[in-house]
């Protein structure tokens, strides 16, 4: 009897320990293996065109990996599984384990609908979520100390690749139509993946710990997109980090990809937090509603607010699906503290556009910038559209980038054109809102609730 290996989040053949287990299956059986990807209409709904486009990329190289062998069906994971796993007669479905909500409640689903094992090998982490917990075995709630037992923990050594993989031919609906988009999309695939990986550990890695916080400069790794299809797993780029001498640059690498972990363990153990807050912060009645919450979100959302590090931000979502990490974190800021926007709004925006959109790291991302997380900036850290520009694009190369109207503005004035009188570009827009005005009445409303 064959078995079937479902692809979800790990579109590769390198480090695949579900891979691994499915091949020792097949052989027992001296069988084959069933490349198996399901098409979900309840993700297809929800993905932005730019997330979706590269998922067919990402799929059409791992068809050619695996020799034109993997089988695409389209519907409900608990209809479509069971009936593969009927028409070929397998004994078993291998897959990496889901940890976030609809993953994991989509298996259970389909783990009832079906009458062999649904084998779980592996996660898309390095510890799966929900392994550690502290002395008191509460789960973490606080990110240093859940890095510190996350190191201690350790992981295990990337899994080797299978030589020869016994693929069976069986019946595919064919690759999905891959939808229209402006965005520029990154090269897709387990391969681009490495290339990319590559590429940093030569050119970036030693520089990274200061030149990560420079929007202006192609100064990080750019594995995000990568990392959350699975293209390669965060236990290969922890073995060649250490294999690496120790600097201040890898151990910053590593630590990024703690914060990765760690907000999978906190959504692990709070479902609720993709949509609600974990803590709130702020009166009911301190948030924009209506048509002036809608105009505000609009010029937000376009890149129109007349503060330039943000609409920069803003434009070079919509243009490449990917922001930088430190515009990500003052966009956000500015959508919650300074127009008093939901965080959920701008967290839905970003899931349309974000190539990279993943549930854990963005929601979570998200609560952190607005205060409502476990472990969260506290809400009196309100970002500073202008200083944060100065610091972070000190010559303002990176606005002039993303925003054609300042392309005229030279040096770090960029960030400031309302400062520059008649010189002022006319077709840029004046700021929506005075920040110090905003800032002051997002205080006051932290206040109120007795914050
Ligand atoms: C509001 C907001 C929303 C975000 N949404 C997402 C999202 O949907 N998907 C996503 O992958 N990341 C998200 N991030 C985290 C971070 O911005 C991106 O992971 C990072 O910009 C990706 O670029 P990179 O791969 O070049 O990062 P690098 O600086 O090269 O970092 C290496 C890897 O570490 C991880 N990492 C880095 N920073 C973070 C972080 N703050 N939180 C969690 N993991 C991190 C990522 O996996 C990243 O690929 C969000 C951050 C904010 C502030």
């Amino acid at each position: 009897m064959p078995v079937v290996l479902w692809f979800r989040r790990d579109l590769r053949l390198a480090d695949h320990p579900a891979l691994l287990a499915a091949v020792q299956g097949a052989r027992a059986a001296d069988d084959e293996v069933v490349a198996l990807f399901v098409a979900d209409p309840a993700l297809w709904r929800v993905s932005g065109s730019p997330r979706l486009a590269y998922l067919v990329r990402s799929l059409r190289a791992l068809d050619e990996a695996t020799g034109g062998r993997l089988v695409v069906r389209r519907g409900a994971p608990a209809t479509v599984v069971p009936s593969l796993v009927r028409e070929v007669g397998a004994a078993a479905v291998h897959v990496t384990a889901a940890t976030e909500p609809y993953g994991r409640r989509r298996d259970e689903a389909v783990e009832r609908a079906l009458d062999v094992p649904l084998v779980r090998t592996g996660s898309p982490y390095a510890v799966a979520p929900g392994r550690l917990v502290t002395r008191g075995g509460t789960p973490f709630q606080v990110f240093t100390p859940f890095r510190s037992a996350w190191l201690d923990h350790g992981w295990s050594a990337p899994a080797v690749r299978p030589r020869t993989v016994p693929w069976a031919s069986v019946r595919s609906d064919g690759l999905p139509d891959e939808p229209a988009t402006d965005v520029i999309l990154p090269a897709a695939g387990e391969h681009a993946a490495h290339r990319r990986w590559r590429t940093f550990l030569e050119d970036g890695l030693d520089d990274y710990r200061w030149a990560r916080d420079r929007p202006d400069l192609d100064g990080t790794s750019a594995l995000s997109v990568h990392l959350k299809y699975g293209e390669l797993h965060p236990r290969t780029l922890l073995a060649d980090l250490a294999a690496r001498p120790s600097s201040d640059s890898v151990g910053t690498y590593r630590s990024e990809l703690a914060w990765r972990e760690f907000h999978a363990d906190v959504l692990w153990h709070h479902p609720g937090a993709a949509h609600r807050s974990l803590r709130p912060v702020v009166p009911d009645d301190a948030w924009a509603s209506g048509a002036t919450a809608d105009a505000l979100f609009a010029a937000w959302a376009e890149g129109r607010t007349g503060y330039p590090f943000v609409d920069a931000g803003m434009r070079q979502l919509r243009a490449t699906g990917w922001m930088h990490n430190r515009v990500r974190m003052v966009v956000a800021s500015f959508l919650v503290k300074d127009l008093h926007v939901r965080w959920q709004r701008g967290a839905d925006h970003f899931m349309a556009w974000l190539v990279d959109g993943d549930v854990p790291q963005n929601q979570l991302n998200w609560q952190w910038v607005a205060g409502t997380g476990r472990d969260a900036a506290p809400y009196f850290r309100v970002f500073n559209p202008v200083t944060q520009g100065e610091k972070f694009d000190p010559d303002g190369d990176y606005v002039r980038r993303w925003v054609p109207e300042l392309r005229g503005v030279a040096g770090r004035a960029v960030h400031q054109p309302w400062r520059l009188g008649l010189e002022a570009p006319d077709d840029y827009p004046s700021p929506v809102v005075d920040h110090a005005t905003e800032r002051r009445v997002a205080l006051d409303d932290f206040h109120r609730r007795g914050g």
